[in-house]
């Protein structure tokens, strides 16, 4: 995903009611419209007259967050991997049902988790688990492997090295007009619109190859 300074809201790419019912209208509207507005405004205030960040990429700054001035390290790990996340969790969803994942990310799912339903248990158990708001992610580290780890806040595992294929968004306001405080119900829905295409280009994308 190119994203870089100055950043804008990308559109969702899928119509309001197109993840229905699992998703309603409202559900997008609010979580597209003004929380992932919000974090995009607010890493653009961020970054406001750090010229060393706006020169990077998001990808680049979530990836060595030590490189970012202390006085805003925090406001990136927060806004940035806010507008990260939210712009990997969308493109992560689609209305077409029923595919698989395919190739290179099929073999890599295999390998490192045995079967799909091995996963689907793995990731249900990290966004289930997710204390308080949070996600949880399908990554790949730098020799291919793939595992599933959870991150707190808008953590992005970027921060860690671990390159993002797929993310669940677990804070209440991805969920709770639909599933009020029912999240295991919400992530059984989540794993129905995953747009696998997505994933193996996420899986084979060069992005910025973790160590
Ligand atoms: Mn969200």
């Amino acid at each position: 995903m190119d994203l870089r300074y100055p950043y804008r809201l990308p559109d969702l790419p899928y119509s309001y009611d197109a993840l229905k019912p699992i998703l309603g209208e409202g559900t997008l509207h609010f979580h597209h419209d003004k929380h992932f507005k919000t974090y995009v405004e607010n890493l653009n205030n961020t970054l406001q007259g750090c010229e060393s960040c706006q020169a990077k990429t998001l990808e680049e700054l979530l990836s060595d967050l030590e490189a970012v001035p202390i006085d805003r390290r925090d406001a990136v790990r927060n806004n940035g991997g806010g507008v990260y996340n939210h712009a990997l969790y969308f493109c992560g969803l689609t209305p077409r049902r029923g595919s698989r994942p395919t190739g290179a990310l099929a073999q890599a799912m295999e390998r490192s988790f045995g079967s799909l339903e091995s996963f689907r248990v793995q990731m249900k158990q990290a966004a289930v688990g997710q204390f308080g708001s949070g996600y949880a992610f399908l990554v790949r580290d730098g020799k291919g492997a793939l595992s599933v780890v959870k991150t707190a806040n808008q953590d992005c595992p970027l921060s860690q090295g671990l390159w993002p294929v797929l993310c669940v968004d677990v804070w209440e306001h991805a969920y709770y007009l639909d599933y009020q405080n029912r999240r295991a119900d919400y992530v059984e829905g989540w794993f129905s619109l995953i747009n696998w295409e997505f994933a193996a280009q996420r899986y084979e994308a060069d992005g910025q190859s973790p160590a």
